[in-house]
């Protein structure tokens, strides 16, 4: 297999440094070391790791463009995808990352310290709970998730987090097109507007993966979120 610096530059045209790849690739191993004691990741060997967690959480930037000096929120991150991978590759950018379980959380911080990496905020709690809070509401250019809930509810978690003209790009397989045209409505209530349904292609796997994009236009309105679990139990739909 080629090197991850090979397959970012020719899959996603993205270049990335010596140190940033040994970064990844150290990441990626501790990933796979801490899984042997608690399970943070289904995917299990180094190949995998590099391709399905790694290569796929960089495609954000194929629609993002560099998100250096950007404020960047990743809403139920787990192990740290696509966030602390975008950091990485980003070192500009300011980061926090949202995550309900806290031993995950407590994974992401040894691989922020362990790397050096500044600039990151941790918050364990719900999507919800930091959507009504104002140091969180509308303060970020960009909410990203990756296999968090479907489009309906993931609008309801990252649309409030969003400054009027960001963006939320939505990590997704192969329901994407469906679920974009399902969640219609709740982006519009929510202050979003569809912007476009990407297709990333991925080497050595076989699922579809794509990038859903929601530009902000309007302030989301003030009763949303709304309580938690309240979204995913009953999706805002017409
Ligand atoms: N984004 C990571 C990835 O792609 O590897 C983790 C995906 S995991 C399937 C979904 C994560 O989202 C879980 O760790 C879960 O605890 C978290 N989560 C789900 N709903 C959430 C919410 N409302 N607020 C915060 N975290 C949430």
């Amino acid at each position: 297999m080629e090197s991850l610096s090979q397959m970012a530059e020719q899959w996603l045209g993205l270049h990335l440094s010596a140190e940033q790849e040994a970064a990844l690739e150290w990441y990626g191993a501790e990933l796979l070391r801490w899984n042997e004691r608690m399970n943070l990741t289904a995917i299990r060997t180094p190949e995998d790791v590099r391709v399905k967690h790694l290569l796929d959480s960089l495609s954000v930037l194929t629609v993002t463009g560099c998100l250096n000096g950007k404020r960047v929120v990743d809403v139920g991150t787990g192990a740290g995808f696509p966030g602390l991978v975008l950091k990485i590759a980003c070192p500009q950018m300011r980061l926090t990352l949202v995550e309900a379980v806290g031993k995950k959380l407590n994974f992401c911080e040894h691989v922020a310290a362990e790397l050096g990496l500044d600039g990151v905020e941790f918050l364990h709690a719900r999507a919800e709970e930091i959507g009504r809070q104002d140091e969180h509401r509308e303060a970020y250019d960009v909410a990203v998730a990756r296999a968090v809930a479907r489009l309906p509810v993931l609008a309801e978690y990252l649309l409030p987090l969003v400054r009027l003209g960001g963006i939320m790009v939505a990590q997704k397989g192969e329901t994407a097109p469906q679920e974009a045209q399902a969640a219609r409505y709740a982006v519009g209530v929510l202050g979003g507007s569809l912007e476009k349904v990407q297709k990333v292609e991925l080497p050595h796997i076989t699922e579809v993966r794509y990038l859903v994009l929601v530009r902000k236009v309007a302030p989301t309105p003030a009763r949303y979120p709304r309580r938690a679990g309240i979204p995913s139990k009953r999706p805002l739909a017409p």
